[in-house]
């Protein structure tokens, strides 16, 4: 087994490749480690696969993967977590904004403090203020409800035994989020640690001011999912019931007191069941605890079903057995 896998998910980053490779080769030699660098190609519409393709023959270290198109960070992730035959998995930005540096001290972290997983911590960043306001209010939240305390969840340097990356699946957008997906999965020793984090000196930011609103939803979706992964029955299940509850003890309710009035009071000015707008409240609440309810049951059963259907169509390698 070789000592480093080195997974870098990039999108249109060519300027930076040649330079990215170099400093991790050099810094792989001067330690005498045996390594990989696994660079995915997200469906790059410059010429990065090309730049790959010339750096892996100076290089066999170097291989390459690539996507038919652009399918994400997370799904570039994925892939090479599939691939990594390193004991140490490293991942990291393929923009230059990480630095090669850190890894003998993460490949420390993981092997000899037997950590199952190190996230960087971008503690000083060169990123607008646009970017690290709303990433504090990600990490304090993400923070409370994972119980894991890292201050920096999206750090894209981080560092891997190899067996929580062999377990565990990146899906959606959920690479902000690997941390939680790691403890959900029992990999529950993360440790942090401080990197360098530089001006990205090539081409643009991938993620725009979408990145908010996604992130906040997937912040919702992993927020419900760790607390009722297992059963979503248990969610909708509870509200549906007390929903229908409610609606049809008011409904009986208001048919008791209709019939009080008729028959033991006998009078005959009674309002009609239909008249009052209770009864229009407990019949939407029947009705929305009878969706909820199904909304659980189907959640339930589409969990049972989940196999690993998500395969990315790769249509091109470079230095990989297939
Ligand atoms: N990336 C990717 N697929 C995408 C978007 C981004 O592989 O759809 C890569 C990108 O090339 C880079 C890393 O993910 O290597 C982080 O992206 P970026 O630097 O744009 O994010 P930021 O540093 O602005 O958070
Ligand atoms: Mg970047």
């Amino acid at each position: 087994m070789i000592n480093l896998s080195v997974v870098i998910p990039l999108y249109n980053e060519e300027e930076s490749l040649p330079e990215l490779c170099n400093w991790i080769s050099r810094v792989m030699d001067s330690h005498g480690f045996s390594y990989e660098v696994l660079l995915i190609n997200d469906g790059s519409t410059d010429n990065s696969w090309q730049v790959i393709g010339k750096l892996s023959k100076t290089n066999s270290n170097i291989k390459g993967v690539k996507f038919n198109r652009n399918y994400g960070k997370s799904a570039a992730l994925d892939t090479g977590f599939k691939l990594a035959t390193g004991q140490v998995v490293i991942t990291m930005d393929a923009d230059l904004q990480d630095s090669p540096d850190e890894i003998p001290a993460l490949y420390r972290m993981i092997t000899e403090d037997g950590h199952d997983m190190v996230s960087g911590w971008k503690k000083k960043r060169h990123d607008p203020l646009s970017k690290t306001i709303p990433s504090r209010f990600f990490n304090a939240t993400t923070r409370m409800i994972s119980g894991i305390k890292l201050h920096d969840f999206n750090c894209g340097l981080k560092a891997y035994d190899s067996k929580v990356v062999k377990n565990i699946k990146v899906y959606g957008e959920m690479h902000r989020y690997i941390p939680v997906i790691a403890k959900w999965h029992g990999f529950t020793n993360i440790a942090e640690k401080v990197v360098e984090h530089r001006k990205r000196k090539f081409g643009i930011t991938k993620f725009g001011i979408e990145r908010f609103v996604f992130g906040f939803l997937d912040l919702l979706s992993i927020t419900f999912v760790s607390k009722f992964k297992k059963s979503p029955m248990h969610f909708f299940g509870l509200l549906g019931t007390l929903s229908f509850v409610f609606g049809f003890l008011s409904t009986a309710w208001l048919i008791w007191k209709k019939m009080q009035a008729v028959y033991i009071f006998k009078t005959p000015i009674a309002r009609e069941v239909v008249d009052q707008p209770l009864f229009f409240l407990a019949l939407v609440a029947i009705i929305v605890g009878v969706q909820l309810f199904l909304a659980g049951f189907l959640g339930e059963l589409l969990v049972i079903n989940k196999a690993e259907k998500d395969e990315y169509l790769v249509i091109d390698t470079i230095g990989i057995e297939k």
